[in-house]
């Protein structure tokens, strides 16, 4: 699923709060946005697997929201946003697809990496793909209630991410096809130079060979 989904859906939590205790909308709004987003920054080093804790996520969550709701104060209020963020995030990527360059052709059994249990949680593509139009449907769904539970700007933030969504899913198999031409066309020693979190599957979607010594 896209990044945005992920922050559109910590944000349904946010929105819980919002509703409940308005006092802690603002730190749970942060906390949901921040916790929605993280796991996806080890995009280029072990995408899926070195931030996405599928298992200790919502399990560190189901300790600190008895706590928040016992407790309730900014910081443990936005602790338990974050953690449920950032499980709801982990726990969801099982439900796309998979790790693959192309990941529309469902060739990949990996979805995402469970370090309790030390190995991959194959996809279930309920959502084929991050960047599928149902994709965007869940996006469009799961931005509802932050965009009533908040007013401005955070209304005006929530229709920025889903026209940047909207460009995505527009962009998502050409972007996917200029790489592969992109890395056809470049001198070796250039391609070599990049790293192969980059531009190795492209190269290997691309059919040609990884230049020695790119690592
Ligand atoms: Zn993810």
């Amino acid at each position: 699923m896209m990044a945005t989904t992920h922050v559109l859906a910590g944000l349904v939590v946010a929105s819980a709060v919002a509703t409940v205790a308005p006092e802690f909308g603002p730190v749970a709004l942060v906390a949901a946005a921040i916790g929605g987003a993280l796991p996806d920054f080890d995009l280029y080093a072990g995408h899926r697997k070195t931030l996405h804790f599928p298992v200790y996520f919502p399990g560190a969550a189901a300790l600190a929201t008895p706590l928040a709701l016992v407790v309730p104060t900014q910081a443990t209020v936005g602790l338990a946003v974050f953690l449920l963020a950032a499980g709801l995030h982990s726990a969801m990527d099982a439900l796309g697809g998979g790790l693959e360059l192309k990941p529309w052709h469902a060739t990949s059994e990996q979805a995402v990496f469970s370090h309790y249990h030390g190995s991959w949680i194959a996809p279930r593509r309920l959502v084929r793909y991050d960047g599928a139009p149902e994709d965007l449907l869940l996006a469009g769904v799961l931005a509802v209630p932050a965009y009533v539970a908040f007013g401005s700007p955070v209304e005006e933030g929530i229709v920025a991410i889903l026209a940047v969504s909207a460009v995505y899913v527009v962009l998502r198999k050409p972007m996917v096809r200029f790489g592969e031409w992109l890395v056809e066309r470049l001198p070796p020693s250039v391609v070599g130079r990049i790293p192969d979190a980059v531009v190795g599957d492209l190269v290997d979607g691309a059919g040609g060979d990884r230049p020695a010594g790119g690592d």
